[in-house]
């Protein structure tokens, strides 16, 4: 470390980022073999309609827990995993657990799987789905795969095929996160979503009363009625929430209030039982 280098150049022993690199060093190294050595497994978080409280399916999130470091939260790795391009066979494996899971639930009940941008830049990620859904017996249908607006920006025209294929076999496409991403609203009409899931701060901020999210809740419901697509409201955690979002006609709700992610037997036990003794809302 240099004696006179001034106030904001790098410094790459600077104690911090040294730590912050050494972790994520040792993390990816454990990353590459988290799946062979069974540390991951999925949880499934309830979907419900927001008029009649029924379950309309489950989110697959992704769960690691490491023998020394414990829980690692999806946060940290999933960004970690996509930069390291461990992201596509950690995928493949949430696809294919996800599609057999899923083909044992009543016919009613969907599940939504998250993907990376970075699986969608591989042409053979298409085949991918395919062979996860014909290898499970999981009708198209009742899959649902959860994008963000990251994949049509930079070199989005491979995503974009991608995509085409997948949602020609029948598969539902859901954008996630929806109004915290850098949007050019152009891809939205040009893309076949069922829904949109808008973000858990516009949830936060509606029920704060904060009249801007609450305008931006608003204004995507409309956008989504217009252009015939769902709207999933994300992050509801009370009654108040649910009956605030159901005011402002979003579709569908998913959160702490009607379900935090379940492990495997608890889904499947609210997903076999069919969708009227389901999920009452409250
Ligand atoms: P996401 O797809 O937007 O998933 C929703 C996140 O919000 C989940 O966090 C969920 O546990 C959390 N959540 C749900 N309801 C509530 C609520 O009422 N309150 C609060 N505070 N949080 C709630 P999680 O499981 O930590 O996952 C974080 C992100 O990691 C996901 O955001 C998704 O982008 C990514 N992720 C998770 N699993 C996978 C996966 O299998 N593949 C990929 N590519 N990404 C994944
Ligand atoms: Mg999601
Ligand atoms: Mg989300
Ligand atoms: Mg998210």
């Amino acid at each position: 470390r240099s004696k006179d280098a001034g106030g904001g150049v790098f410094h790459a022993y600077e104690p911090k980022l040294h730590v912050a690199a050494e972790e994520r060093r040792v993390l990816e190294i454990a990353l590459r073999e988290a799946v062979d050595k069974g540390e991951m497994h999925l949880t499934y978080q309830p979907v419900v309609d927001a008029g009649t409280g029924r379950l309309t399916g489950f989110e697959a999130l992704l769960r690691w827990t490491h023998p020394e470091f414990g829980n690692v939260s999806p946060a940290k790795f999933i960004p970690l995993a996509e930069d390291a391009r461990l992201i596509a066979p950690i995928g493949e494996w949430v696809l294919r657990s996800a599609c057999q899971e899923a083909a044992r639930w009543d016919d009613t009940v969907r599940v939504a799987v998250n993907v990376s941008a970075e699986q969608l830049h591989n042409p053979a990620f298409a085949k991918f789905v395919a062979q996860a859904l014909t290898q499970s017996g999981l009708p198209p249908q009742r899959l649902e795969l959860e994008v963000t607006e990251s994949v049509f920006m930079h070199e989005g025209t491979m995503a974009v095929k991608v995509l085409e294929k997948i949602l020609d076999m029948g598969v539902r496409l859901s954008l996630d996160d929806f109004g915290t991403g850098y949007s050019s609203l152009g891809y939205l009409s040009r893309t076949r979503f069922s829904s949109i899931k808008i973000d858990r701060s516009f949830v936060q901020g509606a029920s704060k009363g904060e009249q801007e999210a609450i305008a931006i809740i608003r204004a995507v419901v409309a956008l989504a009625q217009s252009l015939g697509m769902a709207t999933t409201a994300e992050g509801v955690e009370t009654e108040e929430e649910h009956h605030l979002v159901q005011a402002l006609g979003c579709s569908k709700v998913q959160g702490y209030y009607f379900g935090r992610p379940l492990p495997v037997n608890e889904a499947r036990a609210l997903a076999i039982r069919g969708p009227g003794g389901a999920i009452a809302a409250a």
